[in-house]
């Protein structure tokens, strides 16, 4: 595939120019993407989202509340609704089809909840079940098997099982559409032998690690149990290391963000759930300026509602200078692409350059909300807010085109989900 005719391509970090892009789509005829009046991206990756709390948005009870009753009341509504996976499917498909209507090629579900002490072959059913749902809408998707108060030795058992079943070749199928990872939610809800059995499973299959750490409330509960603050007993756990992505660090202090930096390990910025959950404002300047590799996320529908990273990666830039200085839109671009792609261990999906995955936006710029504009990259962020691309390609391939899915229609997906929801509802 060519793609041709665009205002500006932005090929990567640093790399822009308005050339034609040729993208290996596996085809042997070139096919043509005509671009113009459009600006072209690499494809937005999604570091840290939960997509079953697509079906859970705007939940009463949810919204400007402690996280001491933020988790019973998406806990109350998961067990209402029985999580399996029917509605694993069904809530992927919404999360991962609004995923690729915004742009984003790559979306990381860190799936933290289960069916307690279900069945093995259950889990991975509800894994397998996420996993299909992205392949069907021709997403690229990091399956991360969560764990939130899981018994150690279960979600152990069970993470080696989806890992057997779903990269039976180590961390990433040949294709590289699909890629599993494991992560507990955070020290405030696993323990140390928790982490131990994920890691395992990790060091097993070669996948990657991810977890959540420094919300106020992590950093409260650490203290409360331990004594100790999340960075020093991810440090002491073993989780302070390169294939480590720790998502919000929003109350980190100078020496632990140097001690992250040290390590290696990377970060996941997801201001559009701190903000609203009142978290607070992860000191990204500071976090950037230590050496950290950082990813934008958009967390999950239970605290953020939206899997729009581009909008958040304009709210990262709108809150950014009330704790810093304010963060420049290349920035906040880089770090919802090559930053979230390195902690995956995967560059080549952030950038449109040699050894490319192929993975693209095409975002029209010709309207009104685009008019006026002096710099169309930095306008992409600040301008038109909620903005979807025209077009997106997944490995050379379209998925969306004129701003509808290739492969599904949205608005059948969306009332299959809330088909699925209302007959639970009743039933229950
Ligand atoms: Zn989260």
């Amino acid at each position: 595939m060519v793609v041709t005719g665009a205002v500006a391509v932005l090929a990567g970090p640093g790399v822009e120019h308005a050339d034609d892009v040729a993208l290996d789509d596996g085809s042997e005829t070139v096919t043509t993407l005509d671009a113009s009046g459009c600006v072209v991206t690499p494809g937005l990756v999604n570091a840290h989202h939960h997509l079953l709390q697509s079906a859970f948005r705007t939940l009463p009870g949810t919204r400007g509340v402690p996280m001491a009753e933020w988790l019973p009341a998406m806990a109350a509504a998961y067990n209402a609704a029985g999580i399996d996976a029917e509605l694993a499917h069904a809530a992927a498909s919404v999360g991962i089809a609004e995923s690729l209507l915004s742009g984003v090629t790559t979306v990381a579900d860190h799936h933290l909840n289960w069916p307690m002490g279900a069945p093995i072959d259950a889990t991975v059913a509800i894994a397998r079940a996420t996993a299909d749902a992205s392949r069907a809408l021709g997403g690229r998707l990091v399956f991360v098997r969560g764990s939130a108060r899981d018994d150690p030795d279960w979600a152990g058992a069970s993470a080696d099982a989806i890992a057997s079943a779903l990269v039976p070749h180590g961390g990433v199928t040949p294709d590289g559409l699909l890629q599993v990872a494991v992560g507990p939610a955070g020290v405030h809800s696993d323990g140390e032998a928790t982490f131990a059995a994920l890691a395992e499973v990790a060091r097993t299959h070669g996948l990657r690690r991810r977890t959540q750490a420094n919300e106020q409330v992590d950093v409260a509960i650490a203290l409360e149990r331990y004594g100790r603050r999340p960075i020093d007993l991810l440090d002491e756990w073993g989780w302070l290391a390169p294939d480590v992505t720790i998502a919000h660090l929003v109350d980190v202090t100078p020496d632990e963000t140097r001690r992250i930096a040290e390590s290696g390990a990377t970060g996941t910025h997801a201001p559009g759930c701190d903000v609203p959950m009142g978290w607070g404002i992860a000191r990204v300047h500071e976090l950037l300026a230590a050496g950290i590799q950082l990813g934008l996320g958009t967390s999950g529908g239970g605290s953020n509602d939206a899997g729009h990273l581009l909008a958040d990666a304009r709210l990262a830039m709108q809150v950014s200078g009330l704790v810093g200085p304010q963060l420049p839109a290349r920035t906040a671009l880089d770090m919802a692409t090559r930053g979230s792609a390195i902690g995956l261990g995967r560059p080549e999906l952030s950038h449109l350059g040699t050894g490319s995955a192929g993975d693209l936006c095409v975002w029209d710029v010709s309207g009104v909300a685009d008019a006026g504009v002096a710099d169309p990259v930095a306008g992409l962020l600040w301008a038109a807010p909620g903005r979807r691309p025209r077009d997106v390609v997944v490995a050379g391939r379209p998925v969306v085109r004129h701003g509808a899915l290739v492969h599904a229609d949205e608005r059948t997906i969306a009332g299959d989900l809330s088909r699925l929801l209302a007959r639970r509802a009743a039933a229950g």
